[in-house]
């Protein structure tokens, strides 16, 4: 029993080849006993050894026909014999034929330099090829992923591997999202558990895998520091390991990972990256957080945590959130405001006069202006209020709209801009940004928002044929090739994309995937134009 239990408790803690070893022992010892080889099949899994997983799959199942997880990892075990492999210089990618290959297309190009960004920034390469395994959907992605102790979800790492469900929407599908930054978030933890020998406390490895995320903390994170830093409410280096595994809010989970990596943030502007890195070799020694920052900072923990608060409340006025003279003042009328009561033009000037520079005012004159209808009133307003609190994404919404009726170009190309660099759920900023540079004949910031929208919604067809499109303009025949195989995989009925696909192989030279491309055409519509390209 106690052999069993280690291995299992190892395979949770990352230590595979350790865990391993005992579950072995448990089996050589009681061979008809169930529990250890269903234990060592999804510890074979967890680290990615596919192939030995499904024979102790088998055996766990002859043992224990009624085991339920074993039975749903054999299936998806078979179901997974069915996915195809791209492989890159530092992933292979192991997908499901159909749509999803558009997808895994787009990572044999975009992985690659994550691996370089990700290695470079902590000094290390992993041992292993990393597994990128994209899941049908989240039911499959779910089995994948159980008895993993940290799910992110959408993406889970495992040391070797990185299990993700596609951004995808539709039914048992989790919806769009930036697949990229998720997967150098995950990737994250592939680098920094190898170079620790998987013996990081938790709260630094999601520190470091949200510091590699591009695009910075959004609104909602801003807040949500903001508020744990003004009433009292942030962890300690113990408590905030706790967070992530058993949290008792619902806020503590992403106020745990926020914190994580605003000490991050903290230790790198204060100490130095160097730091950063000392703390990841020191916590290969101990497990310990407060000996860790003593080590690497000198200071002991308290000293640690009031030097980072001190830094935390310059960064949230700079945010333009947290206390401001006034709030107890306005406190009772913005209660008001919540329940609907607009407030009248008296109490407004009354409001600005005594509070002239508090962000609530300036987003109560700018809502009343946009109101009114004037649009350069309206646009004074807003960037005002954008100027107190630039991290509100509302301001660059109201641009948008505002820069348009005025015919301000570049205005409403920085306000895309802005909200696009941490949207996470959807393209639409990038969409329109792309429209816009390619009206103004841009083209490589036409096709490179382009690529951008697919980043987050790599299923969208009108995306990719936007793409394939800025791609021609930009003279990048091979980028329109990319998109346009990538259509064919989304559509395949569609003979247009077929059509196009064979016009482009032929001028790159291919003329194997041309002919094979215009044959396809014509099969699905014997008037396609790429009749005449058959030889
Ligand atoms: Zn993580």
């Amino acid at each position: 029993m106690a052999l069993a239990t280690a291995g299992e408790f190892l395979s949770f803690a990352r230590q595979y080849d350790w865990g391993e070893q005992l579950l072995r022992r448990a089996i050589a010892m009681q061979p008809n006993w169930p529990k250890p080889r269903s234990e060592l099949a999804l510890l074979l899994m967890q680290a990615g050894r596919d192939d030995q997983a499904y024979g102790e799959l088998q055996k766990a199942a002859e043992l224990d026909p009624f085991h339920k997880q074993v039975q749903n990892q054999l299936e998806l075990a078979d179901e997974m014999k069915g996915f195809k492999t791209f492989k890159t210089e530092n992933f292979s990618i192991i997908y499901p034929p159909g749509p999803d290959e558009a997808l895994a297309l787009d990572m044999t190009v975009m992985l690659d330099p994550i691996y370089n960004f990700v290695t470079s920034s902590f000094s290390h390469q992993p041992k292993h090829v990393t597994q990128i395994q994209i899941m049908p959907n989240e039911r499959w992605f779910g089995v994948r992923i159980t008895g993993i102790p940290e799910i992110w979800t959408i993406a889970a790492c495992t040391g070797d591997v990185i299990a993700m469900t596609p951004p995808k929407v539709g039914a048992r599908q989790r919806g769009a999202y930036d697949w990229a930054r998720v997967i150098q978030h995950e990737f994250t933890h592939t680098v920094t558990l190898d170079r620790t020998q998987n013996r990081l406390a938790h709260w630094f490895t999601e520190a470091c895998a949200v510091a590699m995320e591009p695009g910075g903390r959004d609104f909602n994170t801003c807040q949500l520091l903001a508020d744990a830093l003004a009433n009292d409410g942030l962890f300690n280096l113990k408590t905030i390991n706790w967070a992530f595994v058993r949290p008792e809010k619902p806020t503590d989970r992403p106020l745990a990972y926020a914190q994580a990596n605003w000490m991050y943030d903290y230790i790198q502007v204060t100490f130095s990256h160097d730091a950063i890195l000392s703390i990841l070799d020191n916590f290969a020694k101990t497990n310990d957080s407060a000996k860790v920052i003593q080590t690497v900072t000198g200071q002991d923990e308290a000293t640690f945590m009031d030097g980072f608060e001190k830094w935390a409340h310059q960064q949230v006025k700079s945010w333009g959130l947290g206390p401001h003279d006034g709030d107890e003042a306005l406190k009772p009328i913005f209660e008001a405001f919540a329940k609907g009561i607009q407030p009248p033009d008296q109490i407004l000037e009354k409001l600005t006069t005594d509070h002239p520079d508090h962000p609530d005012v300036l987003r109560l004159v700018a809502q009343k202006a946009i109101a009114e209808g004037d649009a350069g009133t309206a646009r004074a307003a807003v960037l005002k209020y954008a100027r107190a609190r630039p991290v509100d994404p509302w301001s660059n919404k109201q641009l948008v709209i505002l820069a348009q009726q005025l015919e301000k170009h570049d205005e409403l190309i920085g306000a895309l801009t802005a909200l696009d660099e941490n949207e996470q759920s959807t393209g639409q900023w990038a969409f329109e940004l792309a429209k816009l540079y390619g009206k103004d004949k841009r083209w490589p910031e036409a096709l490179a928002n382009s690529l951008r929208a697919i980043q987050r919604e790599p299923y969208n067809a009108d995306y990719r044929e936007n793409a394939a499109t800025m791609a021609l303009m930009n003279k990048d025949m091979g980028k329109a090739m990319h998109q346009v195989r990538a259509l064919t995989l989304l559509e395949p009925d569609r003979s247009i994309h077929w059509a196009r696909l064979a016009v482009i192989a032929r001028r790159m030279g291919d003329e194997a995937t041309s002919q094979q491309a215009a044959q396809k055409a014509v099969a699905l519509d014997p008037q396609s134009p790429a009749k005449k390209l058959l030889q």
